[in-house]
This record gives C-alpha cells, sequence and structure tokens, in this order.
C-alpha cells in the first residue's frame, strides 16, 4: 500500500489523500483548498492522479475542505462511488450546493464587470456538476466493514467533531491504516466523544490544534452576561454563525440558558439563515448523532424563529425590540448577517457576537481587532456596537484531546503522519508525540509519498 499526501499537507485545506494498492486507488477526503490565493490556485491544477483511475471516495465528514472537490473530480472523470455516513452525506449536499452556487456567482460576477484575465471566467463546478457528485454517494455505518475489494475493507468509526463526523479505517491484506479525519472535543454537549480504535498499522491524524490547549471557559455564563447586558440596555444581539455546526450549538446553549431561566423571558431569538435552516433539519433527523434525545431536539429548536424569505428578513430590522438574531456566514465574509451588521452595527446599544475561529483579514477578524469602521457591500459603517468573541467554541480538539484518543490506540503504530495543520501546529504535535507516546511520527510534505509495508 502507498499513501501520497496531495492537500492538508502543512496546512490545514485541501484534505486529499492518495492510497494505491496494486490494483486500486483511493482517496480519502477529496477537499477544496481555500484561504490565500497560493492555495485556493491548486483547485485548478489538474488531480494528480486521472479521476478516471480513482475507484472510490471515502469522506471523513462534510466540511467544504473535506469533500469541496468533489465536484471537480467528477466533472473531471471520476466514476466511482463516494463513501460516508448518511448525515455527512446529507450536510455535504447543503454545503456542496451552496459552493457551487457561489462559484457560479463568483464567475457570472467577474464577467459582468470584465475583471478576470480568463474569457470568460469559468467557475470551478456548477450546480449541475454538485447535484451528479451527490448521485454516487454510498451509505455506510459506524463500524460495519464494507469490502472496496476483494483485498481491501473500509470502517467508519465515530470522530465527534460535526454530526456524521467519521475516523475511516482501511484495512488492506490484514494492514490497517486509520484516517482521522478531523477529532471532536471529548465533551462537547451535542456529539459524542470520538470512538477509540485500538488498532492501526499506520496511522494519519489531524493536528489543527496540535499546539493549543483550549481554555477551560464557562460558555454559558458568558453568553448570559452578554445577552442580558445588551437587553437590559433594549439593544439586539447579532451573531454571526456557521451556517453548519455553530448556529445548531449556539441554539443550544440559548435552549439550556432559557431552560434554567437566565434569559428575559420574552427575549426572542431568530435564526435567518436559509442553509442553517437546512443544516437544522439534518440535525433533527439524525438525533442518533447526538447526545440528546428526539424530544430535547424538538424542544432545543422550538424556541427558534426560523427566517426564510427575504422579506422576512429584512422586517425583521423593523422590530425595534432587544432580540437574538443568529444569521451566516460566520466571519461575516457574505451571506444575510450582512444586511443585519449594517442594520445594528452603528448603535452602541446592539451586540456583534463572533461565535467561532475568524481568519485573518476577514471582516470578522478586522472588526474584533477594534475596527472603528467597517466596509460592506462597497459602503463604510461606523462600529458603535459591543463587538465581541466568544471563546471555548471551538469544533477540534486539542493537544491534549488529540493525545488521550491516541492513547487509545493498543500498541504504537508503526508509522504516524501528522496532517492538518498549520507547519508549527503539525511539528509541535510531532514533538508532543515522540516525547509523551515515543511512537516515531512524521510531517509529510505535500505531494510526498510513502510505501507502506
Ligand atoms: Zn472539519
Amino acid at each position: 500500500m502507498q499513501i501520497t499526501f496531495w492537500g492538508a499537507a502543512g496546512t490545514v485545506t485541501g484534505s486529499r489523500h492518495l492510497v494505491e494498492t496494486d490494483k486500486h486507488r483511493y482517496l480519502l477526503d477529496c477537499g477544496l483548498f481555500q484561504g490565500v490565493k497560493n492555495l485556493r490556485r491548486r483547485n485548478w491544477a489538474p488531480f494528480q492522479a486521472p479521476p478516471a483511475s480513482i475507484n472510490a471516495v471515502i469522506l471523513s465528514h462534510a466540511h467544504l475542505d473535506h469533500t469541496g472537490y468533489l465536484p471537480r473530480l467528477v466533472r473531471n472523470g471520476f466514476a466511482g462511488p463516494v463513501y460516508s455516513s448518511a448525515a455527512t452525506r446529507d450536510l455535504a449536499d447543503i454545503l456542496l450546493a451552496d459552493s457551487a452556487h457561489l462559484q457560479e456567482a463568483d464567475a457570472e460576477y467577474l464577467n459582468r464587470h470584465k475583471l478576470s484575465r480568463h474569457q470568460p471566467a469559468l467557475p470551478l463546478y456548477t450546480m449541475r456538476d454538485a447535484a451528479e457528485a451527490m448521485r454516487r454517494f454510498r451509505l455506510l455505518h459506524n463500524h460495519e466493514p464494507h469490502a472496496l475489494d476483494e483485498h481491501t475493507r473500509v470502517r467508519l468509526h465515530r470522530a465527534g467533531h460535526i454530526l456524521g463526523a467519521n475516523v475511516v479505517e482501511l484495512e488492506h491484506r490484514g494492514k490497517r491504516l486509520v484516517y482521522s479525519g478531523d477529532l471532536g472535543r471529548l465533551d462537547d454537549p451535542l456529539m459524542y466523544a470520538p470512538d477509540t480504535v485500538a488498532d492501526a498499522h499506520w496511522l494519519v491524524v489531524e493536528s489543527t490544534y496540535g499546539n493549543r490547549e483550549h481554555v477551560e471557559s464557562d460558555v454559558q455564563s458568558e453568553l448570559a452576561d452578554i445577552i442580558n447586558r445588551t437587553a437590559a440596555r433594549g439593544g439586539t444581539v447579532v451573531i454571526p454563525a456557521f451556517a453548519v455546526g455553530r448556529s445548531q450549538l449556539m441554539l443550544y446553549y440559548l435552549w439550556q440558558l432559557r431552560l434554567q431561566q437566565r434569559l428575559p423571558s420574552n427575549l426572542p431569538v431568530f435564526l435567518d439563515s436559509p442553509m442553517a435552516l437546512r443544516a437544522v433539519e439534518v440535525y433533527s433527523r439524525h438525533s442518533d448523532e447526538q447526545r440528546l434525545i428526539d424530544r430535547e431536539i424538538r424542544d432545543l429548536y422550538q424556541q427558534v424563529h426560523f427566517v426564510s424569505s427575504v422579506e422576512e428578513s429584512k422586517a425583521l430590522n423593523t422590530v425595534a425590540m432587544p432580540k437574538i438574531i443568529v444569521s451566516a456566514s460566520g466571519m461575516a465574509t457574505g451571506g444575510r448577517v450582512l444586511h443585519h451588521l449594517k442594520h445594528y452595527v452603528g448603535d452602541p446599544r446592539n451586540t456583534v457576537l463572533f461565535a467561532g475561529f475568524q481568519a485573518p483579514g476577514t471582516r470578522g477578524a478586522v472588526m474584533l481587532d477594534g475596527a472603528r469602521q467597517v466596509k460592506i457591500h462597497g459602503e463604510y459603517f461606523p462600529v458603535r456596537a459591543e463587538v465581541l468573541g466568544l471563546s471555548g467554541l471551538s469544533a477540534h480538539a486539542d493537544v491534549n484531546e488529540i493525545l488521550t484518543w491516541l492513547r487509545g490506540f493498543r500498541q504504537p503504530p508503526e508509522r504516524t503522519f501528522i496532517v492538518h495543520g498549520e507547519p508549527a501546529a503539525a511539528d509541535a504535535l510531532r514533538l508532543q508525540i515522540q516525547d509523551t507516546l515515543g511512537w516515531r511520527c512524521e510531517v509529510p510534505e505535500h505531494g510526498q509519498s510513502f510505501t507502506l509495508d
């Protein structure tokens, strides 16, 4: 067996790990490169293995940095099955359609304003490609082995990172390759902790927070303080949150606060994001994947006013009473939250509360940095609202939680590869694993191959 790292090597995006046996090719994750231009350019280069030669794709979870290249792979000739959990399929359906829509809209914008060197500018893929990719999905149940070919089996374990997220195990002629995907927290309120996997000859492990420990924080109390303070001065709390994952977690915390009677009883909560709304439907359908029972999930979402049409969204801003608006995108880079920011950011009674990681250069990062004004749709708005970030909301295991998961292996893997981390994080995890567990491990470079035998 041979593995080549065609993404998420020295960076956190573009997860694509190509596994080759004597007769077959399997791709573990099929992610989009995101962030700086040098990385995004890789999405346009031909994939190193001809897509038609790949026998199957296996997905760890639905995030675009693990699935967002799939429609392109299909467009360029990949004709095999895509294996995942049911929840990953359902969430990927939402995320890939949205990604394709954005690709098409961007190309259309560039063409309309003649802003591209390419005539015409083309989308990386279209809605049709995304729909075609969705037809390739084949569902796997956790822990049930499935034969990919006569010598290779795949098995999924729970990773706890987002709904449907998995650790992937490939077994070929008695040798096991385990790929962590993205690992979740040990004590996430909605997701179960990652499953212990006992045996691996070779291990590929993520390192997003390989050099960080999450600070213990009381998210609920922090949130209650912020909301009560804002409501007391007659203001509105606008919460930019990622449509899949963060929005649902935020609604969970609000529900808990309401049950504990720690919020004003008449304070309405609005979820204003068509994508988050579709994600709520998926979360409601897959109760077996969460720590809540059906009745709790029903309760949780019953407290929320769902806003679907643009008219309803606009109407929200004509109501001057205190309220909470949860809306996407999470870093305020686009989406409906921009309209709410325009409306609320100039009034010191209001609060803008960011609920997740803010990548450098995004509007969210700029605002959290204390910008006095913010540019939205070409216009500058003064920032007078309170601007805050909520800590303690990560969906990724920190270094200690990664080590806890690694201690679950009965024996040290022969080789351990560290991926999905910025160079400093990946290297810090490598040292931690060597020093505390004594395992041999390495940080692969982009395009580096290893033969495993
Ligand atoms: Zn992820």
